[in-house]
């Protein structure tokens, strides 16, 4: 049994990915994506699955004998040593000397510190909002097993960001979260405890998601719905163990004690209900109220970035004009350093445009472009252009206006159940990433076609979505929500 820190930041986004990574039945695993084979190369996931990989457990004890001893004797600073105290074991990327207070090695005593490939405060406006817990809790877990090997503790965690800057945060700020997520990850390893499968986002890069799926599939968990993800726990709790049971449940119940659901009023639950009852008819349901903006050009916007660099690196727009024609054009920065470069033509690109509408499907274009305007001192005026015309397609029209039968509202599906087809037999934003590290490496142009086509087919599935909710307005009469 062994626990690692890599443990700790499963935890934080799946128990049972815990539990599976220890107990599970490694033949139902399905294929490391080549995106997080990517993360792994860059070092930004690494333990379990490196000690996996390398399948010898002397190798660890090696290396974490060889750590010891470089500790000892006071090395200035230590690169991916392997540290280890009982079964904790963990790669901290630098273990920096100290000499500020004493330790069982001497004069001096190792603080552990972390490179990533993002900024450990989160910021709004400005201002900070908090430190990254998964961050802080890599750190302690580390710190935790150098209390043992040295017997001395900093107060302050540190990690190094991707502008190569020390972040700085209060360790006991985390302890007593970080102490029991600690504690349930031993239960879990130690297989004391199961948990469920929980569908949700993260799934995707799971290599447990077609066992996980499976399993919510077979039994109608709840977490099959949109949008309940672990709240199920909480709807087990009163009964509603699957989604039969929540496409008939008298509302009514549910929202006095002693059945009352946390955080659920009766809106959330007529919306509940209504997914389920969508789920088992197995047809969408369009509610009638969304309208689109008239006269104007449709551009359907939609922005490439890799997290794993802290880089947007395309802009693709397809534009359909009164003709009904639609043509792709993109910005593409063909090197990282051509970041700033190709932001600067988006936004004349974006000055230059009149009476249009931005259709994206999330938040996510008008945060990135918010966080490069403010990255390279970009004209707020533009910015402020750009979000009078855009239209979340995602959140002010499906999320708001309809339901589907499938757990996830993302664009991959809802395009896909309205017929769209990508190109790509393998189409996702984490393989676009992966395609753009092999593109920045070889050059291929064909790599740099699949990028792009990828991006078109993305923005014209938007296209085929709204396209379906404009016709669905034409033909239909309004569809009453279920109470
Ligand atoms: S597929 Fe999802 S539910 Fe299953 S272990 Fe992975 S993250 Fe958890």
């Amino acid at each position: 049994m062994i626990i690692t820190a890599q443990d700790l930041y499963n935890y934080s986004k799946c128990a049972h990915r815990v539990y599976l990574d220890a107990h599970g039945n490694f033949s139902e695993r399905a294929k490391v994506s080549a995106f997080v084979r990517l993360l792994w190369e860059m070092g930004l996931q690494t333990e379990r699955e490196y000690i996996r990989a390398l399948g010898d457990g002397d190798y660890d004890n090696l290396q974490a004998l060889r750590t010891l001893k470089l500790m000892t004797a006071g090395a200035e600073l230590i690169f991916q040593g392997v540290i280890r105290a009982g079964h904790w074991l963990g790669r901290p990327d630098l273990l920096i000397k100290r000499t500020d207070a004493r330790s069982h090695l001497g004069d001096h005593y190792y603080e552990p510190i972390e490179i990533k490939a993002g900024r450990g405060w989160e910021e709004r406006d400005g201002k900070r909002t908090g430190f990254k817990a998964h961050y802080a809790f890599q750190i302690l877990f580390y710190r935790k097993i150098l209390q043992q090997l040295q017997g001395h503790l900093p107060s302050v965690g540190h990690v190094i960001n991707v502008d190569m800057e020390m972040e700085e945060f209060e360790a006991s700020a985390f302890e007593s979260a970080f102490e029991q997520a600690l504690a349930e990850v031993e239960r879990l390893v130690a297989g004391a405890e199961t948990s469920e499968p929980v569908l949700g986002s993260v799934c995707h890069l799971c290599h447990w998601y077609p066992r996980c799926r499976r399993w919510v599939e077979g039994t109608g968990d709840p977490s099959g719905l949109y949008f309940v993800g672990k709240q199920k726990f909480d709807l087990k709790r009163v009964g509603l163990s699957n989604i039969r049971e929540i496409a008939v449940m008298d509302i009514g119940q549910y929202l006095r004690p002693p059945n009352k659901i946390p955080r659920m009023g009766e809106k959330a639950l007529v919306r509940m209900k209504t997914r389920a009852q969508v789920k088992l008819a197995g047809r969408p349901q369009i509610r009638a109220g969304y309208a689109f903006p008239e006269n104007r050009r449709e551009i359907y916007f939609d922005i490439e970035d890799d997290p794993t660099r802290d880089l947007t690196y395309l802009f693709g727009l397809v534009t359909r004009d009164a003709t009904g024609r639609g043509d792709f054009r993109y910005f593409i920065a063909r090197t990282p350093q051509q970041e700033e470069e190709v932001v600067r033509e988006f936004w004349e690109f974006v000055r230059a445009t009149d009476d249009a509408v931005f259709y994206v499907y999330s938040a996510k274009e008008r945060a990135t472009l918010k966080r490069l305007m403010q990255r390279y001192q970009l004209d707020q005026a533009v910015y402020d252009r750009y979000l009078e015309y855009e239209y979340d397609l995602y959140s002010d029209l499906v999320v708001k206006y309809s339901d589907w039968p499938t757990y996830s509202y993302g664009i991959k599906q809802i395009a896909s159940f309205v017929g769209f087809k990508w190109r790509d037999p393998d189409p996702s934003g984490a393989n676009s990433i992966v395609w753009y590290n092999e593109y920045l490496n070889d050059g291929s142009a064909q790599l740099l076609a699949r990028i792009l086509d990828y991006n078109e087919d993305d923005c014209r599935a938007m296209m085929a979505v709204k396209d379906h909710f404009a016709l669905h307005s034409l033909t239909s009469t309004a569809v009453p929500v279920a109470g």
